[in-house]
């Protein structure tokens, strides 16, 4: 086979230097995926291009903001959800509440759009089965998994001490 008919190989590492996550079927993850690295690996932009648009992005955030999420705003925005949930979790639950918070979580963790969080999120899960017996088992519980995932992202780990003033009340 010639060189120009050899298929493409597909990019391992995008320009954000994380590992680009593929589908099932091989098709690269819109979901898994910073946007620029799916625009590039997709070819709708060129390498160049993406590293331009990343840096105007550090710029000006919200200049991708009319794109469907990656996976990075899809991060935030359910993390931010989980937390302010717990925020208004009762402060002592009855049992029914407990049954559907761990009801929610379970099929929060099914419909996750991102295949690679969500299975890692439920894998979390099965080996530390979330707390629900009080708003601040469940506040703790939550900030430990969600810094399962900084440390597994390398970024800081938040002190947990300081949940509830970071998502509920900023004066406690
Ligand atoms: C269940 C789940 C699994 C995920 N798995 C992956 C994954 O495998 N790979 C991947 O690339 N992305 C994953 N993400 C997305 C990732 O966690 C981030 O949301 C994304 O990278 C954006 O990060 P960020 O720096 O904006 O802040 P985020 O991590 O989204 O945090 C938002 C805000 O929460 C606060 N915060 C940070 N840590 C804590 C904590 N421990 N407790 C309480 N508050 C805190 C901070 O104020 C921060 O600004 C996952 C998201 C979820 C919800």
């Amino acid at each position: 086979m010639s060189s120009q008919n050899a298929p493409l190989k597909a990019p391992e590492v995008g320009i954000s230097g994380k590992k680009i996550v593929y589908d099932k079927d091989g098709k690269p993850c819109r979901t898994c995926n910073s946007l620029l690295d799916f625009q590039m690996v997709t070819g709708k932009i060129s390498p160049g291009a993406a590293v331009k648009a990343q840096q105007k992005l550090h710029q000006d955030p919200q200049s991708s903001t009319d794109f469907p999420p990656d996976v990075e705003q899809i991060g935030r925005s359910s993390w931010t959800l989980l937390h302010s949930i717990a925020a208004t979790y009762p402060e002592v639950p009855d049992s029914q509440k407990q049954q559907d918070l761990k009801q929610f979580l379970k099929l929060f963790g099914n419909f996750y759009p991102c295949w690679f969080c969500a299975d890692d999120f439920k894998s979390y899960m099965t080996k530390n089965e979330p707390k629900v017996s009080t708003q601040e088992d469940f506040g703790r519980w939550l900030c430990d998994a969600h810094n399962e995932v900084n440390v597994k992202l390398g970024k800081p780990k938040f002190d947990c001490n300081f949940w509830r003033r970071r998502w509920k009340d900023e004066n406690e």
